[in-house]
């Protein structure tokens, strides 16, 4: 199959959560099982041409009297173009918002541009795809623009279409003024097109007008017909829910791999697993936290945003403090969750560590160096953090939801499980949990099953991508005159 994928994110190139992660796996994952796969994103200011050796291409892609220039690389076997255009994303530093954390207030001209840029691609480089593969709000509107401003184009005509909600909980939804200004017709502001209370939701145009509507658990993928996790879309999906499937994502696991990471003080993996108590003693002297050895240190590690589940977490602070542990935050967001851990991080200075901000590079050290994974999510999608936990021997205890309960096993006490889980949105819930991973800590041998079972689990994208061309190749044919 020859497939186009249009994401907002792509990492390494861009990332700023799960969406960047999957996006620079999953299409190589994909040309590696014999596919051609085009890729393309925004280069954003940050995006330095040299260091991904990016190459100026002769094409151009144009819309609405706007226009792109192509820049070319590879990620593994995929292609990848990133879209040159200064005033959309050369001129910024983040992909959806400034430095204050405000949303920047042209992104829905910014990402319509970027799908109609897009579907402009097969003209300009004379790669006409079977299947465009679409990525959360941002790229949603190109599902309905291959319908409606590409049937003059006989390739437009029959590929399909599948979008993968990567967050049901942010839908790009923008005042109706702005229909005119996108270029679209008043016909799309109805019930069944993309209206939503009133206003221009951009995902809608993914979930109702895509052939096909991938999500990234199958956990999620049930519990999004529900009001509860449903994000006021419930309705929508659930008239689609026979086109909606739950792929569980992979992870990167070359570069997610304690055995080669060169982020870690030292490398090891399931057969030796002693360097894991250098990174340890590494990442203690690195957060300036007392080096010992036996004090379960945990860790967080991602947004700190309420779906994350920090207000559980705040609740829960002096209880678990009261324990005899360390505890690690790496994480931006909310200012009140950076305020609330930064005076955690004051009141117990020998026991908490907080470093606000986004680095891979810790990341990295914090997975290897930690001995418990906390993820105690409101909801989750998928959730990346707890697979590279397990496979970094690091003991996640995470609340059973989407993707984090189709990736962690509790532990039986006994011979199964890779983790503890909890289900009610609770502190006390959470608290539970959490006393049984570090009762089981104390136990060497149980504690040790548990990490070698997760290190020994396959979460890598062979899986997932195997999954997505099933997906793909289900795909019902259009037929070019239809
Ligand atoms: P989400 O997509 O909801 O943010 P995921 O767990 O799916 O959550 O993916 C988050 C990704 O972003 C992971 O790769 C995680 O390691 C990374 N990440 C999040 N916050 C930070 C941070 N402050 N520093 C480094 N990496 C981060």
């Amino acid at each position: 199959m020859r497939i186009l994928f249009v994401a907002s994110e792509v990492a390494p190139f861009s990332k700023t959560g799960g969406l960047g992660d999957v996006a620079g796996a999953l299409p190589s994952a994909l040309a590696d099982r014999g596919h051609e796969v085009v890729v393309v994103t925004p280069r954003y200011g940050f995006v330095d041409p040299a260091a991904h050796t990016l190459t100026r291409l002769g094409s151009t892609v144009h819309a609405r009297g706007e226009s792109a220039v192509l820049l070319g690389t590879r990620l593994g076997n995929a292609q990848v173009y990133l879209l040159e255009h200064e005033r959309f994303y050369g001129s910024r530093s983040a992909p959806y918002s400034d430095e204050h954390g405000s949303d920047y207030p042209d992104n829905a001209q910014r990402f319509a541009f970027l799908c109609r840029a897009a579907l402009d691609v097969p003209r300009a480089t004379g790669f006409e795809p079977d299947v465009v593969h679409l990525h959360d709000w941002q790229t949603a509107l190109a599902a309905w623009m291959l319908r409606h401003e590409h049937g003059h184009q006989a390739w437009a005509r029959r590929a399909r279409t599948v979008y993968t909600i990567h967050n049901l909980a942010y839908q790009g939804i923008f005042p109706k003024e702005l229909v005119p200004a996108l270029g679209l017709p008043w016909d799309v502001f109805r019930y069944e097109a993309m209206e939503f209370y009133d206003q221009l939701n951009m995902m809608k145009a993914g979930l109702v007008f895509a052939d096909a509507i991938a999500t990234v658990s199958p956990s999620y993928a049930r519990e999004i017909l529900s009001p509860e996790h449903g994000c006021s879309l419930d309705p929508v999906l659930r008239h689609r829910a026979r086109h909606l499937t739950g792929i569980l994502n992979g992870i990167d696991d070359e570069t997610w791999d304690p055995s080669r990471d060169s982020h870690l003080a030292a490398t090891y993996s399931r057969r030796d697993i002693s360097g894991k108590a250098r990174c340890k003693a590494a990442l203690q002297r690195e957060l300036e936290l007392p080096r010992r050895r036996e004090v379960p240190l945990i860790a967080m590690v991602g947004r700190l945003a309420e779906q994350k589940g920090v207000d559980l977490v705040a609740a829960a602070l002096q209880q678990m403090m009261g324990m005899e542990v360390q505890f690690v935050v790496l994480g931006s967001g909310q200012s009140d969750y950076e305020r609330l851990f930064r005076r955690a991080e004051r009141a117990w200075p020998q026991r908490v560590a907080v470093r606000i901000g986004f680095d891979e590079g810790l990341a990295h050290r914090i997975e290897a160096g930690a001995d418990v994974f906390l993820m105690p999510s409101r909801f989750e999608p998928c959730g990346l953090n707890q697979m590279y936990s397990l496979r970094y021997g690091t003991v996640p205890v995470v609340r059973a939801v989407g993707g984090l309960e189709d990736s962690v096993e509790d532990f039986d006490g006994a011979r199964n499980g890779t983790g503890f889980t909890f289900r009610d949105y609770s502190p006390a819930a959470m608290m539970t949990a959490l006393q049984r991973a570090l009762e089981t800590y104390r136990d060497a041998r149980a504690w040790r099953g548990i990490m070698e079972r997760g290190m020994a689990e396959d979460n890598s994208w062979r899986n997932s991508a195997e999954h997505y061309e099933r997906l793909l190749e289900a795909l019902p044919s259009r037929h070019a005159g239809a």
